[in-house]
């Protein structure tokens, strides 16, 4: 073959390649990114753990009025971290299987056909749900006070505290 023909050759084997590194690259990339959220989930689930210990130790010693719901906020904090983690280290496996395979995988989260109309019946709508029986993620809002956790020692304060009330920076 003459030169020009190796030329061409080498030029289209080279794009090939190219190509399939840069599908490579993105998936790695995504990849990347998942680990680097997991890890940054796994670090705010510690910080939550210890805030919480710390409530709990504050509470044993006195410095801290008992109240359910203060456990109860800083548990949930500890919670949604660990349910985000599991999420995306799922998500991070169907990734790996999806390499593995080649086949995409079809992702059931997207899957609605937005079928629930449910605001028909109105008139038989409770006018004052119980603070209780909040569907996920809404109990933070009605139920439970969210926490304002101090940024310096961890300490959880009232939703509306503009200062930590144990070491007094400003939140
Ligand atoms: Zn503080």
């Amino acid at each position: 073959m003459d030169y020009k023909d190796y030329l061409d050759r080498f030029v289209s084997d080279v794009q090939a390649l190219t190509d399939v590194v840069t599908e490579k690259t993105k998936q790695k990339a995504s990849e990347a990114k998942l680990h680097i959220d997991i890890k940054k989930a796994e670090t705010d689930r510690d910080k939550a753990y210890r805030a919480l210990g710390r409530i709990m130790y504050q509470i044993e010693m006195g410095t801290l009025r008992r109240d359910e719901n203060i456990v109860k906020a800083a548990c949930s904090q500890v919670t949604e971290q660990e349910e985000a983690i599991a999420r995306m280290k799922k998500d991070l496996e169907a990734r790996k299987k999806e390499e593995e395979t080649g086949a995409p995988t079809v992702n059931a989260q997207e899957s609605s056909d937005g079928s629930d109309d449910k605001d028909e019946d109105t008139e038989d709508a409770d006018p004052d749900p119980g603070p209780e029986e909040k569907a996920d993620g809404a109990e933070k809002k009605d139920g439970i006070p969210v926490l304002k956790f101090c940024p310096s020692c961890g300490t959880g304060n009232d939703p509306d505290a503009k200062f930590c009330k144990k070491c007094g920076r400003e939140i």
